[in-house]
C-alpha cells in the first residue's frame, strides 16, 4: 500500500462500536434501518423503528497506486472519493454521476455512468467488502470465499441483506482533461448501431448518448487527455446538456467530466425554475443535486406542489416517471419507438454497459457478452382522466419485459410479487436472507421496492 488515510476514528474502531450498537437494537427487538446523511432514492417508504447511525463510515482508508485499488468506507460519497484518488492521479472505473452516491449505496443499488460500457456496473469494479448482517456480524466477502454467494448476490439488494461497511474498489489511471466528441444523428437505428460500434473502439474511455427528440439523437464519446486547446465549466452559468447540440468538440478537467451531469441533476433544474438565466445568477450555492433532492424531499413531506395547484383549482393526478431501465441494444431502437409514443418525457440519457467478467450477479443477472442500453428518464406525467398511479410506469414495466430487459429498483416498482421474484431471482435472495438475516430485522426487498415499506 502506497499510503494510509488518516480517519478521525479508525475503521476497526468505528466498526466495534456500531456491532455493539446494533445488538444492542436487535436485543430490543427493533427493526433497524440505515441512518445516513444522503440519499438518492427515488420511492417515498416507511421508516424503520430504529436507525443504526453509520453516517461517519465514510473516509478513504487506502490508495494502492501500483494495484490500482482504493479501500474505502461503505458511506464515503463519490465526490469525497474521487477528490481523493484525483490527488494520486487516479478514478474509480465507474463514478456515478451524482456527487452524493455512495459507495455502498452504488454497490447495493445498481450504478452506471460512461465508463459501464469498459467496465461494467459498479458493482463490477468493487472486489471485496465487509457487510455487518441482519445477525449484527460483520462478514469479509470475496469472490472466493465462504461469503462468496453473499458478495454475488449483494448488488441490488438495497440494504435488505446487510450494510457495506467496507470495500475495495478498482481504480484506473487518468489525465488531467477529457476530449468530447458530439455526433449528431436523426435516425434511432443508425443511432445504436453508431453506439454499439463506439463501445468497440480500443481508444475511448467513455461513451453515453442524449436522446432530445425522435430527429435530434446525440452520440457523446470521450477521453482522457494530457492537454486541452481550451476548457469548458458547466457548474455554473452554462449548462451542460445544452452544449451538447452546441459543440461538437468540448474539453473538460476530468474532475468536472465525472461531475458534469450533477450541476442540473442532467436537465431535471429545470423543474426548480433555475435553467432561467435570472434565477442561475443568483442561485449558485444550490446548482447541485443534493439540493434539488432536499427539496423533493421537503416538498414530499409538505405535499406543498399539490397543494399549490389545488388552491389554484387544478384538480389533476401525476405519476412521478423516474426510472433507469436497460435493453439490449438489438432491441433499442424497438424501446425508444414505444417510448416516445406513450411516454414521451425529453431528453432520455442513453448509457452503454456490458458485463465486464463471467461473473454472475443473480438479483441483477445481464447476459455474458451482451451490450445494453440504460435509458434514463425523469419527470413528473399529468395522468389521464380516471388513471391511477402505475398507468405509465407499467407500460415501461412491460416493454423492459417484452424486450429482455432490465429495471433497476431505486425508485417506483409495480411488478406483482411472482413477476418481481421471477426477474429478480427469488430462490437465491430468499437463500441469503435465510443465512444473513433470518429474522427480517432488515426488512424484504419486494416490500421495500414494492409496497414502499
Ligand atoms: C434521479 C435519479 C437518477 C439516477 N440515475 C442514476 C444514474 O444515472 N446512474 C447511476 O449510477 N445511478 C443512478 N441513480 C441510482 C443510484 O445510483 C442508486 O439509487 C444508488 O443506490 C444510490 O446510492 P446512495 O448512496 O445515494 O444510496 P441511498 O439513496 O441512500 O440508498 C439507496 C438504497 O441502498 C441502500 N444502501 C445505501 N447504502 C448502503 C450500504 N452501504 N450497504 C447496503 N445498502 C445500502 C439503502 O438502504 C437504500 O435502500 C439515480 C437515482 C436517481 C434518484
Amino acid at each position: 500500500m502506497d499510503q494510509e488515510k488518516g480517519t478521525p476514528l479508525q475503521y476497526e474502531e468505528k466498526k466495534a462500536r456500531l456491532v455493539a450498537d446494533f445488538k444492542e437494537a436487535l436485543a430490543r427487538g427493533a427493526t433497524v434501518g440505515l441512518g445516513k446523511k444522503t440519499s438518492n432514492l427515488f420511492r417515498s417508504r416507511k421508516q424503520a423503528k430504529e436507525l443504526i447511525d453509520v453516517s461517519d463510515f465514510n473516509s478513504v482508508i487506502s490508495i494502492d497506486e501500483q494495484n490500482l485499488r482504493a479501500e474505502v468506507e461503505g458511506m464515503l460519497t463519490f465526490d469525497d472519493f474521487t477528490k481523493e484518488t484525483l490527488r494520486h492521479g487516479l478514478l474509480p472505473a465507474v463514478v456515478p454521476e451524482l456527487k452524493s452516491i455512495t459507495v455502498g449505496g452504488a454497490m447495493a443499488g445498481v450504478a452506471i455512468e460512461s465508463s459501464s460500457f469498459r467496465y461494467g456496473l459498479v458493482h463490477e469494479t468493487v472486489t471485496a467488502m465487509e457487510v455487518l448482517t441482519g445477525h449484527g456480524d460483520v462478514v469479509s466477502c470475496l469472490p472466493g470465499n465462504e461469503h462468496a454467494e453473499l458478495f454475488f448476490g449483494f448488488p441490488n439488494s438495497y440494504g435488505t441483506l446487510g450494510y457495506a461497511l467496507k470495500l475495495t474498489v478498482k481504480l484506473v489511471r487518468t489525465k488531467k482533461y477529457v476530449e468530447l466528441k458530439h455526433e449528431k444523428f436523426t435516425d434511432a437505428k443508425e443511432y445504436f448501431q453508431a453506439v454499439k460500434k463506439a463501445c468497440e473502439r480500443e481508444d475511448l474511455d467513455f461513451v453515453d448518448g442524449t436522446v432530445f427528440d425522435e430527429h435530434a439523437l446525440y452520440l457523446t464519446t470521450a477521453r482522457f487527455v494530457d492537454s486541452a486547446p481550451f476548457v469548458s465549466k458547466y457548474t455554473y452559468m452554462q449548462i451542460y446538456y445544452r452544449s451538447i447540440p452546441k459543440m461538437r468538440v468540448d474539453y473538460l478537467t476530468a474532475y468536472d467530466y465525472i461531475w458534469r451531469w450533477d450541476t442540473d441533476w442532467f436537465w431535471c433544474s429545470k423543474n426548480f425554475g433555475v435553467q432561467n438565466r435570472c434565477l442561475r445568477a443568483i442561485a449558485r450555492p444550490w446548482l447541485r443535486s443534493t439540493a434539488y433532492w432536499q427539496i423533493m424531499r421537503w416538498n414530499r413531506k409538505h405535499q406543498f406542489v399539490e397543494r399549490l395547484a389545488k388552491f389554484r383549482g387544478i384538480d389533476r393526478e401525476d405519476e412521478s416517471v423516474i426510472q433507469d431501465v436497460q435493453i439490449p441494444v438489438e432491441r433499442a431502437h424497438e424501446f425508444l419507438e414505444f417510448f416516445h409514443d406513450r411516454i414521451g418525457i425529453k431528453p432520455v440519457w442513453i448509457c452503454p454497459t456490458r458485463p465486464a467478467s463471467p461473473d454472475r450477479y443473480p438479483s441483477y443477472d445481464m447476459a455474458l457478452g451482451q451490450l445494453y442500453l440504460n435509458f434514463g428518464f425523469w419527470d413528473v406525467l399529468p395522468l389521464p382522466a380516471g388513471q391511477k398511479e402505475g398507468f405509465f410506469n407499467r407500460q415501461v414495466e412491460q416493454w423492459v419485459d417484452k424486450l429482455n430487459g432490465r429495471k433497476g429498483l431505486y425508485s417506483t416498482v409495480f411488478y406483482d410479487e411472482k413477476t418481481f421474484w421471477q426477474h429478480y431471482n427469488g430462490r437465491n435472495y430468499q437463500m441469503l436472507k435465510q443465512k444473513y438475516d433470518p429474522q427480517g430485522k432488515l426488512k424484504d426487498l419486494y416490500d421495500k421496492a414494492v409496497r414502499r415499506q
